[in-house]
């Protein structure tokens, strides 16, 4: 079911509520500090806005209250919100004083870039908008007036360090991020959201249970897994692995470097050489880390002759690959230097295609739903006739494919007429964690370039050779980043089946600690992960803390439990579940564990 495409953020009537609110900020901001502001940028983002300040000192909590009251007095003032177009050269007279403003006009004069300073294409138009006595470089748009920005919805939320132009090279300005909404119903909503995105922060859980870090020694970006999210970490990858096996994937190992010569093959150097670590020298020859893991895949379909029986094949690999990020935009496990992609390439006859297609969009949304999320949205990108590769006519039958397989599936999605790569028509899978934030996880896309770089081909019934279409899918995408998205959309209090530590044994005093091993192993041979709390806490506190370690089952055991060969159990919900013989308890955890709960 084709749903009509989102009337875009940028003509909604709340882009330009933000938008404005944004300007009505940096007003106030500038009365605060009028000789020593510095305006950067102040885009509308997602729920909200933000500015960009360069200003004498740090801001306060209390410089944001005053900051915010100010702005409740500028928009009683129902003050006009006017444009007007200007040359380059009237725009530097009024931005004299302003520096950060300057570069970005310069900017503008040479074209390809727009006044937030982000790429566009072509020559963009120069203009300011002015309301009461505050004027900004801008295209707009805004609201008419400052009395439909409703004082009572808007809030400013924080001030965070961020370099100019996103680069670490540039100076560090002061970021206040706020938001603004039609209803004070809506804001409420909103940041009881942020509020319990906080508790969720994956980084905040990473550290708090012990499952991942990030070492300055080793450098930014770059993750560690330890014990308790290496667990976590491998129970989806042999979920995985598994449902891979059964769904007719073969797997295929690659190494972490390769040629330049490759890389120009792939095209890689052409199009994504940004993306890639500098090259290393190896006996005179250079070469790279890879980005990707298409080029190695090609490599092994070409290694033998294939007839068209062999196919469809399908190589999978949990490929690690290292791509080059601004340490500015780094985060958490979000944004990451280096990651593992649980990718894979499909190589199939045309004829196969569209059953591949089927087969494809089924299995992600099996192994996503696996994993505890329901709520989908698709998006199917079409070709771009400026810029794509192969004829409209090539292009059809796959987007056709893609489009039946979306309509089968029964998801919403969404078609971004012209919105493809160069290279093919694709299908992005996003969906809704806990908190209803929308994640991009799957992409599955047709490639119709590197079938041709790579010269791939098979002999067909006719014993002609023949191209066969390559089509690239990484399922969760990167493990590093599904890690994160499933630490937040469970607050860290995984499923059952995910748990890193599933059971915890408290023995009331030390002499309930021989029972409490007795049962430990009766656990741990039905597989099951266990720990035993043996420090000499009060039981109170025991339970306290496995609560705050998530660990679904806590096992009480104390004189009655022993002599009943019982435990008493509770769970991470608070739920006191009271005694049970040790063989109830195993049964309740295979039902939680099958149902995935
Ligand atoms: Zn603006
Ligand atoms: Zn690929």
């Amino acid at each position: 079911m084709a749903v009509p495409k989102k009337e875009r953020y940028e003509g909604s009537e709340l882009y330009r509520i933000r938008h404005s609110t944004a300007h009505v900020m940096a007003q106030a901001v500038m009365e605060m500090f009028p000789v020593e502001a510095k305006i950067a940028i102040g885009p509308p983002i997602e729920n909200g806005f933000y500015y960009d300040f360069d200003l004498p000192r740090p801001l306060t909590p209390e410089d944001l209250e005053a900051i915010e009251r100010r702005m409740r007095e500028i928009i009683a003032g129902n003050h006009h919100f006017e444009r007007r177009d200007l040359s380059a050269n009237e725009a530097l007279k009024i931005f004299t004083d302003q520096p950060y403003k300057i570069e970005l006009i310069e900017g503008l004069e040479q074209g390809g870039m727009d006044e937030y300073g982000e790429p566009i294409e072509g020559l963009p138009e120069i203009s300011i908008y002015t309301h009461d006595d505050f004027s900004d470089l801008c295209r707009g748009p805004h609201v008419e007036r400052t009395s439909q920005i409703n004082p009572d919805a808007m809030k400013l939320l924080n001030v965070a360090g961020a370099y100019w132009r996103g680069d670490e090279r540039r100076p560090m300005l002061q970021r206040i991020y706020g938001t603004a909404w039609k209803t004070v119903d809506e804001l409420e909503q909103h940041l009881w959201r942020l509020e319990e995105a906080r508790k969720r922060d994956h980084r905040r859980l990473g550290k708090e249970l012990d499952l991942f870090s990030v070492s300055e020694a080793v450098g930014p970006g770059l993750i560690h897994w330890h014990p308790k999210g290496g667990m976590v970490r491998k129970i989806v990858e042999d979920y995985c692995r598994e449902q891979h096996l059964k769904g007719g994937y073969e797997f295929v190992y690659s190494p972490h470097i390769g040629k330049a010569q490759l890389w120009e093959t792939s095209g890689h150097l052409d199009w994504y050489q940004e993306g890639m670590f500098a090259p290393l020298d190896i006996e005179g020859q250079q070469y790279y880390l890879k980005p990707m893991n298409c080029p190695f895949h090609m490599e092994i379909f070409k290694s033998r002759t294939r007839s068209y029986r062999d196919l469809p094949l399908r190589f999978a690999e949990w490929g690690t690959v290292y791509r080059y990020e601004r340490s500015g935009v780094l985060h958490g496990l979000l944004r990451v230097r280096g990651f593992t992609q649980d990718d894979a390439h499909l190589f199939c006859r045309p004829d196969q295609m569209p059953e591949e297609i089927d087969r494809v969009l089924e299995f992600s949304l099996h192994i996503l739903r696996a994993f505890g999320f329901e709520d989908f949205q698709a998006y199917l990108s079409t070709r771009n006739p400026d810029k794509a590769i192969g004829t409209a006519e090539e292009w059809e039958a796959p987007t056709e494919a893609l489009r039946m397989a979306l309509d089968r599936v029964k998801i919403p999605y969404q078609v971004d007429e012209g919105e493809a790569t160069f290279y093919g028509p694709k299908i992005d899978l996003k969906l809704r964690d806990a908190l209803s934030r929308e994640w991009q996880l799957t992409t599955i896309q047709f490639d119709f370039t590197l079938p041709e770089r790579f010269d791939l081909s098979y002999v067909g019934k006719d014993g002609q050779e023949h191209r066969p279409y390559v089509i690239h899918r990484a399922l969760v995408g990167s493990m590093e980043r599904f890690m994160g998205v499933l630490i937040e959309h469970y607050a860290g209090a995984f499923p059952v089946w995910l748990s890193p530590v599933q059971v915890v044994l408290i023995p009331i005093a030390d002499r309930h600690i021989e029972y409490a091993n007795s049962v430990a192993e009766r656990l741990k041979e039905a597989d099951l992960r266990v720990e035993i709390d043996t420090r000499s806490e009060r039981m109170n506190a025991k339970i306290r803390d496995a609560q705050l370690q998530k660990i679904p089952y806590m096992l009480v055991v104390g004189d009655r439990e022993v002599e009943a060969n019982a435990v008493a159990v509770r769970l991470r919900s608070e739920e006191n579940l009271g005694a049970m013989p040790v063989e109830k308890f195993l049964e309740r955890t295979r039902v939680d564990i099958e149902a995935r709960r």
